[in-house]
């Protein structure tokens, strides 16, 4: 198939498109590297630095493509309560054009990526894909219209379509990880804090849940990318709407931490602080339905596989070999 990915300079794109390629797929990239990095794109890949709303330069490439993959977007909580209009311009005005442009050339197979933020705070049992959507943060609200934009576009442009709910994307394969500007997230600041890069700061000790750390899903990049793969598969089957994608297992930040400790040998500067706006105490995925309408399951069951493929990155993109 020739995949057209937007946002395949980025961290989970960047990841997918290696997989897509190893699966023997043609990748094309659309990218405008807001957060992406030229440089992590394999020399395979055909690659268009261009904003998706440059529909000049999108055109073409929606002519020929099999399939749209689309990662591009804004990703950042904070930024997202800081600059709310922003973030719903970005992500739903950019999808929008996205969506235009597929009914003007096609092609009729898209997967889009969702998020676990539409859910908001829930009552700390698993999410399944009928539970309420609640989004806390204008992330996750921008992610929602996006979903609902697209259940309500999609017969009219005959476009086939599944929107992949990720609950928390983590490790890295080789030559390739997360690589935020400022870094944001908990597995990659620890690991820069074991470096002695930095100093972590836990996000409140008093939530309920057993060890008053907050409880996330943490599910390895690798698998989000079989993921994707599995649902190009399946839109062919029919299978149509919305799948969470997590491994159905939470671990604490204080259990992230004690991973840290025993994958690098080494202690950090943690301290305690307040709780972050908008942070739930706890979100972990309902996977069954992913699992049976992709034939697909997570294999990185144990946080500390997770944990250790973030080390290598973290070390080569540190140059740290100590
Ligand atoms: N967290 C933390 N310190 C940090 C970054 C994150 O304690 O410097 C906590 C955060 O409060 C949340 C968990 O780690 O409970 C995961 O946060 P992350 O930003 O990685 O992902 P999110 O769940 O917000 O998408």
């Amino acid at each position: 198939m020739r995949i057209l990915v937007t946002g395949g300079a980025g961290y989970i794109g960047g990841v997918f498109v290696r997989a897509a390629l190893a699966a023997g797929h043609e990748i094309m990239v659309i990218d405008n590297l807001c957060t992406g990095f030229e440089d992590s794109l394999p020399p395979e890949v055909e690659f268009v630095r261009a904003d998706i709303r440059e529909t000049r330069l999108l055109d073409p490439l929606l002519a020929r493509a099999d399939a749209v993959v689309h990662f591009a977007a804004l990703s950042i909580v904070g930024d997202s309560v800081a600059d709310p209009v922003g973030y719903y311009r970005e992500n739903l005005g950019s999808f929008l054009t996205l969506l235009d442009r597929i009914r003007l050339h096609g092609p009729h197979r898209l997967i889009f990526s969702s998020s676990a933020a539409v859910y908001g705070s829930g009552e700390g049992r698993p999410f399944d894909e009928g539970d309420p959507l609640l989004p806390v943060n204008p992330y996750g609200g921008t992610k929602l219209a996006m979903e609902q934009t697209l259940a309500h576009v999609a017969p009219a442009l005959g476009l086939n379509w599944l929107a992949l709910r990720y609950f928390n994307a983590a490790g890295a394969v080789p030559g390739h990880g997360e690589r935020h500007d400022p870094e944001t997230h908990l597995i990659p600041l620890a690991l820069e804090a074991a470096l002695g890069r930095r100093e972590l700061i836990v996000f409140g000790r008093d939530y309920d849940t057993p060890d008053g750390t907050c409880i996330r899903d943490y599910i390895h990049v690798n698998d989000l990318a079989r993921a994707h793969l599995a649902a190009l598969t399946a839109l062919d089957r029919g299978v149509e709407g919305v799948l969470n994608l997590g491994t159905g297992r939470g671990h604490s930040v204080q259990e992230v931490i004690d991973s840290v400790v025993r994958i690098t040998g080494r202690e950090s500067v943690i301290k305690d602080g307040a709780r972050r706006t908008g942070d739930p105490a706890k979100l972990i995925a309902a996977v069954k339905k992913a699992e049976e309408c992709l034939g697909w399951q997570a294999q990185y069951s144990d946080l500390d596989e997770i944990v250790a493929s973030a080390w290598e990155w973290s070390r080569s993109l540190y140059k740290d070999r100590g």
